[in-house]
């Protein structure tokens, strides 16, 4: 009886050392490993996406696994945005020109931005130019100096206000005939998706840049602002300004981005929707916007605006600041912006 007894006060002892012991690890597990895991990594990836080099540079916890999945992200969204990817929304939108098409909030809000940009920028910034650009060869690389005729009936289908867009329902239409191109915004919007993915995942400090295209959060790790070179449009190898970045974005559009030289000239990519041919006033606009979306679109604009109305909308738009660089290689740089680029 005795012996019973005691052998059941051992059983419990056991039960109890063993109670404990699962509690510890326990406890290790949900208070100690997070811990550890919660101290900061950098990461970094570079992938080729937009016709692009695009590069994260990320740092916080779990760094690594972010920066893959925000450039997984930033794929899935040029894969619904590219009006040359054959499955792509935009594809449907052209495609389908003359009816109603559905569409994802992500293109929703893009043509939604840029028809507002449209307006701000009296038609300078037009995502209906997309036959244009097609006639000159961008995008389909067969580049050749249209004749008169062929610009004049590539201009008649160009006027984003014959955009209708759905909001509620979702949906849009463009005018039969009329090709969509999203190519002057989709790319910030992208970056702008790749940041605020981050910061969901509570990364403190990232760069996302894409072929110009940035995006940052926080300041750089040692504390200063982020840093970003604009390149010199008559020598891109060469960085001629430094911009400090916190918490906004800068974009860069020059005529030395994509271009065909033909009769001893450069003919670029962006398109004076009034004329049909290049943009002639300006050599490269930078624009630093608390997004990448509008710097994007109002960098295409303002280059097309040109050196006069170019720099007034600058001036005008709040929290928006800029560098222009003219054909005559005159630099403006607006005053908001003066004191803090350093010009190298
Ligand atoms: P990149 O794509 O090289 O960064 P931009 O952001 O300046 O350059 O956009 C240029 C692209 O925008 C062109 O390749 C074309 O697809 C489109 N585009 C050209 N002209 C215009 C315009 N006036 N308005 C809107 N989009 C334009
Ligand atoms: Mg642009």
């Amino acid at each position: 009886m005795g012996d019973k007894a005691g052998s059941r006060r051992w059983r419990v002892a056991l039960a109890a050392v063993v109670l404990l012991i699962g509690v510890a690890a326990a406890g290790y597990f949900v208070f100690y490993l997070p811990h550890v895991r919660a101290q900061d990594t950098q990461a970094q990836a570079t992938r080729f996406l937009m016709d692009t080099s695009v590069d994260i540079s990320a740092y916080g916890r779990d760094a690594e696994t972010h920066v893959k999945r925000a450039l997984g992200e930033m794929e899935r969204l040029e894969e619904v945005l590219s009006r040359h990817i054959v499955e792509s929304e935009v594809a449907r939108i052209n495609a389908n020109a003359g009816d109603w098409v559905s569409i994802s909030d992500d293109t929703l809000a893009v043509i939604s931005l840029a028809l507002q940009i449209g307006d701000m920028t009296e038609g300078a910034f037009d995502i209906t130019v997309g036959n244009l650009v097609s006639l000159w060869g961008f995008g389909t690389g067969s580049y050749k100096v249209p004749s008169e005729e062929e610009i004049a009936a590539a201009l008649a289908t160009v006027d984003y206000r014959k955009v209708e867009l759905d909001k509620t329902g979702k949906r849009v239409r463009i005018p039969a005939g009329t090709v969509l191109d999203l190519g002057g915004i989709a790319k910030g919007y992208i970056v702008d998706q790749a940041r605020s993915y981050l910061m969901k995942q509570r990364i403190q400090r990232a760069i996302v840049n894409a072929g110009g295209d940035i995006s940052v959060i926080g300041s750089r790790p040692d504390g200063n602002p982020w840093r970003v070179g604009v390149q010199n449009p008559n020598d891109p190898s060469q960085i001629s300004w430094v911009i400090p970045l916190q918490n906004n974005s800068v974009v860069t559009s020059g005529d030395y981005q994509r271009f065909f030289i033909q009769d001893g000239q450069r003919w670029h990519h962006i398109l004076d929707p009034r004329t049909g041919y290049p943009a002639r006033e300006l050599k490269s606009v930078t624009i630093v916007a608390q997004t990448a979306a509008e710097g994007d679109a109002l960098s295409t604009a303002v280059f097309v605006l040109g050196w006069e109305k170019g720099r007034e909308l600058v001036e005008r738009l709040p929290g928006v600041e800029g560098i222009l660089v003219g054909s005559d290689n005159q630099v403006w740089i607006s005053s908001g912006l003066a004191e803090s680029v350093v010009t190298l």
